[in-house]
């Protein structure tokens, strides 16, 4: 085996690593033998100079390595490939009927720094560590054997590239590709813009909790839904399966509500469907202020808040909470009584606790009283390892307004 390069940590600093956190900091390095390339393989050793693992150093991030491995193993094709095959496995145990999910999610599966979401028989990787990067072609290689995808397109814009001295790009690595596929949730289609769509097209963390939210709403028949922050209405289109009489979809993006809209007709659910393109904060103001003498009529039976992350840093939390609760507030005033507000919250800065005080804060205002009768986590193609806390970022709870 080649020599490679050897960082040493400081002393108390290898614990965290042999748990299982992969991130090492330039703060926690006490010295690099030698020169190294930005990308290159390192061995990693504690201030006694006991082998601890490999990585991808990158003295441009403020990751200096990566963890990829606590065995003195090869990062070659070999090795990508066990480990998206172990990432597989995970899928196919968990999420056994779903033909589009998320096939690496890296730190969840032990690659730190790539993304695969499989979206039929089309692949889209993104790439967002140097060493990850570099190592494209043999990774496509490996996609190539296990998948045989009809295309592999590269969704590489995110904002955490430009923290390891990578450029922004996007387009189509393999195959012929053009525009969107049609993809199965639940069975349910979805037309999904690889190339121009949010995230890697759409929210796959969420197919789990479309059918969940779904058996809820069969149990309110003919409600009147309210899907705010709704994209390609993928929890309003599983809630008119489940027998909703009636969905409203909120978006502010004129092209999600088009595309919503679209899915609506492909799946024969148009009848009971409409759109708006508005700013939730600002739609449900307007339809919350009461003059003095005026009573609010809640119309709503079953209310959904899914919104982006509101929080990208622990600085802006105190801010989002402001967010979460307004909304919640509003949405509250418009449930009717044994109505069922579902709701989540993508930041990995607010846990389950610090959302629920902000929801029930807004309850309070509001003088409502709320029985909770479902938690919600991400769906398992995007694996939670509690030693690496940045693995956790959806949360998400069901309401029932008792009063
Ligand atoms: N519920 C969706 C995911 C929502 S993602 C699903 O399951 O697929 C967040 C969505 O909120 C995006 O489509 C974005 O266009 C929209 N959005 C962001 N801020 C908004 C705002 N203030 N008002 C309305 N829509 C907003």
């Amino acid at each position: 085996m080649e020599i490679l390069s050897t960082v040493f940590l400081k002393p108390g600093q290898a614990d965290r690593i042999i748990a299982g956190h992969p991130w090492i900091y330039h703060g926690t390095l006490a010295r690099l033998n030698r020169p190294t390339p930005d990308g290159e393989i390192v061995e990693i050793k504690d201030d006694r100079a006991h082998f601890v693992g490999v990585g991808f150093y990158n003295s441009r991030s403020k990751i200096y390595v990566r963890v990829l491995s606590h065995e003195r193993v090869a990062i070659d094709e070999a090795f990508f490939e066990t480990r998206i095959r172990a990432a597989l496995e995970v899928r196919k145990k968990h999420l056994p009927d779903a033909t589009s999910f998320r096939v690496v999610n890296a730190e969840s599966d032990f690659l730190s720094g790539l993304i695969v979401d499989k979206y039929e028989d089309v692949l889209v990787l993104q790439t967002s560590a140097l060493g990850m990067d570099q190592r494209k072609p043999m990774i496509l290689s490996v996609l190539k054997k296990i998948f045989s995808p009809r295309a592999i397109v590269e969704r590489n814009e995110m904002a955490s590239r430009k923290f390891e001295g990578l450029p922004d790009a996007n387009g189509v690595l393999e195959g012929e590709f053009a525009g969107t596929v049609p993809i199965k949730l639940n069975t349910l289609s979805f037309d999904v813009d690889l190339i121009g769509g949010h995230k890697t097209g759409l929210y796959l963390d969420q197919q789990v909790n479309y059918q969940r939210v779904a058996e809820l709403v069969a149990r309110t028949p003919g409600a009147q839904m309210l899907d705010c922050f709704s994209f390609l209405g993928g929890f309003g289109l599983h809630a008119a399966r489940a027998g909703a009489a009636h969905v409203h979809m909120l978006d502010q993006s004129e092209d999600a509500i088009a595309a919503a809209k679209k899915n609506a007709e492909t799946n024969g659910l148009a009848e009971k469907c409409s759109y708006e393109a508005a700013n939730v904060f600002d739609w449900l103001k307007a339809q919350t202020i009461t003059q003095p003498h005026e009573k609010l009529i809640p119309r709503f039976d079953f209310i959904i808040l899914d919104p982006p992350s509101f929080t990208r840093s622990r600085a802006a939390i105190p801010d989002a909470l402001r967010g979460y609760k307004e909304i919640h507030l509003r949405a509250l005033k418009l449930l009717k009584p044994g109505g069922t507000l579902a709701t989540f919250c993508c930041s990995h800065h607010i846990d389950a606790v610090t959302f629920q005080d902000a929801i029930l804060s807004a309850a309070y205002d509001a003088r409502k009283i709320l029985r909770r009768v479902a938690t919600f986590s991400q769906s398992p193609d995007h694996p939670i390892i509690p030693m690496i806390p940045e693995t956790e970022y959806l949360k998400g709870f069901a309401y029932e307004l008792v009063r």
